[in-house]
């Protein structure tokens, strides 16, 4: 089995992990019920599915929201959550798909707040916008740190294009489980269940419906939704090739002075200085910059060549 750390923490512990599932102070609950909608939502009621596109986040204002991974063999209630408490991470505000279930564990009332208010808290808001970031960022952290994923590799880590594909997730912050077929005694048993022969390895099983054999850079974007959200027909004032120190910067100066900027990028952002942990002095990853960078310019969207970023003042088209 491949070692994949386990939260000793059950989901009630969980969800008291500040960091990860802060509980909204009054004003700021007040302040961001009044952006959404309410919903009452019945016992077992899903408000969110697996590889639906995460349209919009919940704070609850009454009852008690699961959140829930598929494991390999089974549905896993990762965290309950409370009345103050919110859903989301990365994905609501890229609009990719949802890598979770979220059900309503009693019945609840919830505020549903879509993606375009979302983006406008965030880049209206500092206060709401501080928590909310901090709180996704942190998640999506723990997400690739867990492997908690509905993306499966089966691959020797001795292959070449095993260590692309992984490598192409993990410098997305998508996580995945690595089920080595070197080591890993379950192996034989998932190629089985897919009808896969190891020769067809590396194989990526995407949100357990999609098997894709060696699968280009791009097949993993797509199948996995990264671009799904992507307007391509809108017009730009300024596009920047390149998701790299240099394009990222442009892409923040360029939206911190009102334009709406387009940023393409192929493989992931961060370019080089994103291949290595031990980057030291590039401005644009200063710790003094990084609240700008990660308010102005949308989290990546590669595979398709296409990343997108957008000022302050206008909301993304
Ligand atoms: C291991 C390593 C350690 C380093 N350490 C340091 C350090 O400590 N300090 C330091 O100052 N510098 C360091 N550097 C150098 C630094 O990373 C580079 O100078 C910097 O990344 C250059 O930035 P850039 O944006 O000009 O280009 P790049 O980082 O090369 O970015 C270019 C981007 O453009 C994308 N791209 C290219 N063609 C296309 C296309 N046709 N369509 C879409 N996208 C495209 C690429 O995928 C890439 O993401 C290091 C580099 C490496 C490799």
């Amino acid at each position: 089995m491949t070692t994949t750390p386990q939260t000793n923490l059950s989901p009630l512990e969980l969800a008291r992990d500040e960091r990860l599932f802060p509980v909204l102070t009054p004003e700021q609950f007040t302040r961001i019920t009044s952006f959404g909608t309410a919903r009452s939502v019945g016992a077992e009621g899903v408000l969110l599915a697996p590889g639906t596109q995460t349209g919009s986040i919940f704070v609850v204002l009454r009852g008690q929201v699961e959140i829930s991974r598929q494991s390999r063999e089974q549905e896993i209630v990762v965290v309950s959550l409370g009345p103050g408490q919110f859903t989301g991470e990365v994905a609501a505000l890229t609009g990719q798909q949802s890598m979770v279930t979220i059900r309503a564990a009693a019945p609840s009332e919830v505020i549903e707040i879509g993606r375009d208010v979302l983006l406008r808290i965030v880049q209206t808001d500092s206060d709401l916008s501080d928590v909310l970031m901090r709180a996704f960022l942190s998640r999506r952290f723990e997400l690739v740190a867990r492997h908690y994923s509905d993306v499966f590799i089966v691959g020797s880590n001795y292959s070449s294009d095993t260590l692309r594909i992984r490598e192409f997730l993990a410098r997305n912050d998508h996580p995945y489980e690595l089920i080595d077929i070197d080591s890993d005694h379950e192996a034989q048993a998932v190629l089985d269940h897919f009808g896969i022969s190891v020769d067809d390895t590396p194989v990526l099983i995407c949100r357990s419906r999609q098997v894709l054999r060696n699968p280009t850079n791009r097949q993993i974007a797509d199948c996995l939704g990264l671009n799904v959200a992507v307007d391509t027909r809108a017009v730009r004032d300024l596009v920047i090739v390149g998701a790299g120190p240099a394009g990222l910067a442009a892409g923040v100066y360029g939206a911190s002075e009102g334009l709406d900027v387009f940023v393409l990028e192929s493989i992931a952002p961060g370019g080089q200085a994103g291949s290595s942990s031990k980057i030291e002095i590039i401005s644009v990853f200063q710790r003094g910059s990084q609240a700008t960078t990660l308010r102005s310019v949308r989290i990546p969207r590669p595979g398709s060549s296409e990343r997108r970023s957008w000022s302050r003042n206008r909301p993304p088209g």
